[in-house]
């Protein structure tokens, strides 16, 4: 939208006019500034509105950005389920937002911060993508015990660490999904698996429906098929189809893909892809299969 381009542009002195309404719910004195940079400022006055649309006197306890979400409160006597859902609503489209330019985003390691950003954003400041769990547990400083007994004792209410902690979820589920778009982007396509088959990208749908083969489905919409899964000759690797039964019940292909490439004592070191493709007994990798904790 046109004028959502402008917050998101603006180029004045201070804040564009639309954005007034904000400053006047966070402080009384007119010194209140906006702590979230401009590719967010849409979102914010789309749920400034919102609220406002059903509780027009609310007042912001808090506005800020943490971990790469909207850190966004109302003063508790405001708090509805309505209006937490509309926060959660904004919060959820912030993790998706690039805080410069407000186009589609991922979240990003930059120095010591998570911060959601584009790719083009994310390459201008020098960010990686943050993709693992060590990524957000340096990221997210937890409270000890003692910090915990403190501010319970200083009256902060306990309820303040499980939002931090619903925070952290939330750019946790969010890391872990772009972990394995990450992963994906490396597979083949729908139609690099036809070449390779010498077949048509329809019959190579039916054969991941069938569980011939598998394939993860990427945020476009298309499948993308792991390499492992096919022999030097380009044909799949022996025993594919009875090995993918056995995994059926985990619909995680990325976490199949792991447990298929990675080395195992129980294989001589190879993995069960590799042990596979060599034409090795497919009964070890069955029981190994069985055994194994992963499963
Ligand atoms: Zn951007």
């Amino acid at each position: 939208m046109a004028d959502e381009d402008e917050l998101v542009t603006w180029g004045g002195d201070g804040y564009p006019p639309s954005l007034r309404p904000i400053l006047s719910r966070l402080g009384s004195s007119g010194t209140a500034t906006l702590d979230v940079d401009q590719g967010w400022w849409p979102l914010l006055r789309r749920l400034d509105n919102d609220i406002a649309a059903v509780a027009p006197d609310y007042r912001i306890t808090r506005l800020g950005e943490d971990l790469g979400v909207l850190d966004f409160a109302v003063a508790s006597g405001d708090l509805t389920d309505e209006i937490a859902d509309i926060i959660a609503g904004a919060q959820t489209e912030s993790t998706g937002t690039c805080v410069v330019c407000a186009d589609r985003a991922w979240l990003y390691r930059q120095g010591d911060w998570l911060v959601t950003l584009c790719p083009d954003h994310a390459r201008a400041r020098d960010a990686r993508p943050a993709r693992t769990d060590a990524d957000i547990a340096e990221a997210v400083p937890r409270p000890t015990d003692q910090e915990l007994a403190f501010a319970l004792s200083a009256g902060v209410p306990g309820s303040a660490f499980t939002a931090q902690a619903q925070r952290a979820n939330r750019a946790y589920v969010h890391a872990s999904a772009d972990a394995d778009e990450a992963e994906m982007s490396s597979w083949l396509t729908s139609t690099a698996v036809a070449r390779l088959l010498n077949t048509s990208p329809d019959a190579v749908n039916h054969l991941r429906q069938r569980g011939a083969l598998v394939g993860g489905r990427r945020r476009n919409g298309r499948y993308a098929y792991p390499s492992w899964q096919f022999d030097w000759r380009n044909r799949p690797i022996p025993g594919l189809q009875t090995v993918l039964a056995v995994l059926a019940e985990d619909d995680d292909v990325v976490g199949i893909s792991a447990l298929m490439t990675g080395s195992w004592e129980e294989l001589g070191g190879l993995s069960a892809a590799h042990w596979l493709a060599q034409g090795l007994p497919i009964e070890a990798v069955l029981r190994a299969l069985e055994d194994s904790e992963r499963l």
